[in-house]
């Protein structure tokens, strides 16, 4: 029914062009109405078909919000976005963690909308709107929001974690149909299980949601007894979520169906997951670059080292050229944080000189003689300096 609306076009139902503005389309549905009106066309089926087709279409394409929507489900079912993997309600993860090809595009809730629970969300948004189109599909079940703390290597590398979550599961004793085992819900007579009563109001009909069977659509003689009815129970369940590498903190992950069932078999919410990264003794890290202060000697930032290092992966050989000043960072290429191309980051060293608070008689007599040479040698630290 749905997709149905979604083929539909509003536009062409009220001879205007896709660009037209609300007031062309005011316009154009009060001449439409007017001309199709049922008290002027008694009996004529054929104006009242279109009579109420032009309402609906002036519903949505008045209503800014819902133009909006209804022009974004429009191009994107024109792509064929609908028909690809990503849009399939609860494509791309397997009960128990991802499948092997998840999207991350999706499960980080990326930047094109989020195709939440996909076609039937986009729709339900458009046109469950303001309770006078009820759905007969049962509703989807809410989204679920959890937190988890990760360790900072393990966010930066990828981790699969255990999460552990109370909520609503369809039940387990009617597999969610609400009926006790061995009975079925039966089809509401009052609404003919659409769930919705339409009345008519002089020459407008308007719809509200079935009081018999509570807009579900069907009723249920022999409640399960385990969950009353509602199809629903509350179950512990431990989900592995496989957190991708890179993750940051605070950001939210999306797990298309894990979240709360819905009512009756309907499809299950989203469960998001805001992850905290906690803080690392030797790495930080800005956006995907690794960063690290390196501990140096004076002597080996003036004659040149090469310091093994650690990075997420293993220990890497820094080399630090001779003269190299103090605070100066050295770049490690592609030794950071993996990214979602499946490149890396840079690792980026500082080096900070360790001044010994102790020396020995010898180090202390040869930093001596050092020092004298230092000065023969011509160099002065404060050449140049506050106008010196
Ligand atoms: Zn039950
Ligand atoms: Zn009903």
């Amino acid at each position: 029914m749905n997709r149905e609306w979604l083929e539909k076009d509003f536009y062409k139902e009220l001879g205007v062009s896709s660009s037209a503005t609300a007031d062309d389309i005011k316009k154009a549905y009060r001449k439409l109405a007017r001309d199709l009106h049922p008290d002027k066309n008694p009996g004529d089926a054929k104006a009242e078909e279109r009579f109420k087709a032009v309402s609906e279409a002036h519903a949505v394409l008045s209503d800014t919000e819902k133009r909006k929507e209804y022009d974004e489900a429009r191009r994107l079912f024109a792509s064929g976005a609908f028909g690809r993997g990503g849009f399939a309600p609860g494509g791309g993860y397997a009960p128990g963690g991802f499948n092997g090809e998840f999207n991350l595009g999706d499960i980080f809730g990326g930047a094109a909308g989020g195709g939440d629970g996909g076609l039937g969300d986009l729709l339900g948004g458009l046109f469950n709107r303001g309770g006078g189109r009820a759905s007969t599909r049962p509703r989807r079940g809410s989204d679920v929001e959890t937190e988890t703390t990760l360790g900072f290597r393990e966010a930066a590398q990828g981790v699969t974690v255990p999460l552990r979550m109370t909520s609503p599961s369809p039940c387990t004793t009617c597999h969610g149909s609400g009926a006790k085992p061995g009975t079925s819900p039966r089809v509401c007579p009052h609404c003919n299980g659409t769930g919705v009563i339409s009345r008519n109001q002089g020459a407008f009909g308007f719809s509200e949601p079935c009081e018999d069977c509570r807009g579900t659509g069907s009723i249920i003689d022999d409640p399960c007894v385990d969950c009353h009815g509602t199809g629903i129970q509350n179950r512990t369940r431990t989900i592995t979520v496989r957190v991708p590498p890179g993750v940051r903190d605070g950001q939210r992950i999306r797990l298309a169906g894990q979240g709360e069932a819905g009512l009756r078999g309907a499809p299950a919410g989203d469960l998001f997951v805001t992850v905290h990264v906690s803080n690392d003794k030797v790495f930080g890290r800005t956006g995907d670059d690794l960063t690290l202060v390196l501990p140096v000697s004076y002597s080996e930032l003036v004659l040149g080292t090469t310091v093994s290092v650690p990075t997420l992966d293993g220990r890497v050989g820094v080399k630090v050229p001779a003269g190299t000043a103090d605070g100066r960072t050295l770049r490690v290429r592609g030794r950071g944080v993996p990214k979602r191309d499946g490149t890396s980051g840079d690792l980026l060293v500082t080096v900070k000189v360790a001044v010994p608070q102790k020396l020995d008689d010898d180090a202390t007599e040869a930093l001596r003689n050092y020092a004298d040479a230092e000065k023969a040698g011509g160099f002065d630290p404060r050449a140049g300096w506050a106008g010196a």
